[in-house]
Formats: structure tokens, sequence, C-alpha cells
């Protein structure tokens, strides 16, 4: 960290309220007006936006809120305790045979970690989970209808909290809840097949959507992870380069992958061609040290 390029930003936020900027000229590179600065609850960002200046980072602690001071709010205490406790008697985690059945339509033949997976069975509802680093208790769970006629009026979808969303987040190393080993990277799609399907090979994290709120970019960022590959439906391009937008302060590197078509339709050659070009990625950042 630059001590300079630190006071200049820091006395820049001063005024700053949360989620308040400012523009002004690059310290660095000294161009006009591309340097801006963030008050968020990550902590102060600052980011220059001129293509030959890579002048990037975060400063934490002495986050102000509503004229209060929050110290280092971007660690794993910030996670919301959930209020509610789910009734796990209705959910069968044994279940893999209903399971396969449903998945194999999504293209997914292989599940690293089936403790992650369960089925709803009051509401025939495939249900995935997002479990604590303990593996101890789901933080979140959405479910979706097994059945291919629903009674009208029953979403295809259900989410299970009334809290935040988490993202569902699959491991592509270790297959015990409790114990992920996140690789670096991450990669981010729409829906939970897909993401699925993509964990087989490469960390995985489904944000049930095209954007993603601050709360699911700190939860990911609470994971580890330095680098985004972010890999959206083939009709939400826009989308995927405003969140790579939104993204890439957080993050180290964020890359956008453009796909054809979406992940859990892709055949067995595009699906293998679109893995291999996620290794490639990773293998790269790996070589300087960023896989
Ligand atoms: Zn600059």
């Amino acid at each position: 960290m630059d001590y300079g390029l630190e006071d200049f930003v820091t006395r820049k936020s001063q005024n700053l309220d949360l989620l308040e900027y400012v523009r002004c000229d690059c310290p660095v590179c000294h161009k006009k007006n591309t340097f801006s600065i963030t008050m968020t609850i990550f902590g102060v960002l600052y980011h220059c936006f001129h293509t030959n200046c890579d002048t990037k980072g975060i400063i934490k602690g002495n986050i102000k809120s509503r004229g209060r001071l929050i110290k280092d709010t971007l660690n794993k205490n910030t996670i919301p305790k959930i209020q509610e406790v789910l009734d796990m008697s209705n959910f069968d985690f044994n279940s893999i045979n209903t399971v396969k059945s449903v998945l194999i339509k999504y293209n997914v033949y292989f599940v690293r970690d089936k403790a992650c997976i369960a089925v709803d069975v009051k509401e025939n509802r495939i249900v995935f989970f997002t479990w604590d680093r303990g593996g101890g208790k789901a933080l979140s769970g959405i479910g979706r209808l097994l059945t291919g006629f629903p009674e009208y009026g029953v979403p295809k979808w259900k989410k299970y909290y009334t809290t935040e969303v988490y993202p569902i987040v699959f491991n592509c190393k270790s297959n015990y809840r409790g114990n992920p080993l996140y690789t670096k990277t991450c990669v981010i799609t729409e829906d939970v097949f897909s993401a699925l399907r993509v964990a087989k090979h490469h960390d995985a994290a489904a944000i049930l959507g095209t954007s993603m709120t601050d709360f699911q970019i700190e939860y990911l960022h609470s994971l580890g992870f330095e680098n985004i590959v972010i890999s959206l439906d083939k009709d939400a391009q826009t989308s995927a380069i405003k969140l790579s937008e939104t993204l890439s302060p957080y993050f180290k590197r964020v890359l956008t992958l453009p796909i054809d078509n979406d992940i859990k339709d892709m055949n067995g050659n595009e699906y293998s061609k679109y893995i291999t070009s996620i290794t490639k990625i990773r293998r790269k950042l790996h070589a300087t040290g960023n896989n």
C-alpha cells in the first residue's frame, strides 16, 4: 500500500456518507477526473477508470455510516445472524435417486457435495443449501418444485428463509460442506443447476438472478475469493457487463466469459470447451500468483 495514496483517499473521503462518492484527478496517472472514491460498507473503495492505469483498492476500517463509525466491517461477523432455525426434519438428504433424475435433466451428472442438496418431502421440492463455515447450520436454502405441473399459485422456486438470500456456493475440491477448501477463483452463474454443473471442475456460485446485492458480494468476499469469472446466461450479457463493473473494485480480477448457450443447456462438446477456457484463465491467474 502506498501511504501517500492512502492519505489522499482518506482525505478526499472525509465528508462522504455511506454509498456517496467523489470523482477527482488520479493521483497516480494524473489524468483528469478519472479517479473515483466511494464509501461502502466494505471500506473506502478507490478506482481509476483510465485504461492505462490499474490503480484501485480498498481502505478498510473507519467506515462512516450515518455519522457513526464502523470499524473493519469486512469480516465474518458482518454476516447477519440467522433468526430462523429451519426444521430440518422435512428434508431428506438421502433421496439421491429422485435428485439424480432431476439433475440429469439439467446436464448435471456429478455432484461432489451431496450434503448441499436435499428433497423437501412435504413440498416435493429439490432444495439447495448454503451452510455456515462449520457446516452445522443451513444459512439459506432455495427449492424448486419437482413436478412439472404445479398447482395454480404455487411458485416454481421457493426461498426457505426470509432473511437475505445467500449465493448458493458449490466447492470443487472438498466433499464435506463444513470444510470447503475454496480456490481463489469463483465462477458466477445465474441459476443453481448451471453452478452445480460447473462445480465439478471449478468453484461456482449461483446468484439467483443477474445482479448481486451488497450482502451477496460481501459473502463471496468473506469466503476468500479473489477472482471472479462471470458467466450469466446468453440473454443477459448487458447485465454481465454491469455486474463486472460493480464487482471490479471488490476483487483482484473480474472477468466475463461470453457464452453462446446457457451452461445448463450446453451439449458435451460446448461444455468441455467452456470448462477448458476457465481452466486456462485460472492457470494464467495462477502464473501471476492469483489462481
Ligand atoms: Zn490513474
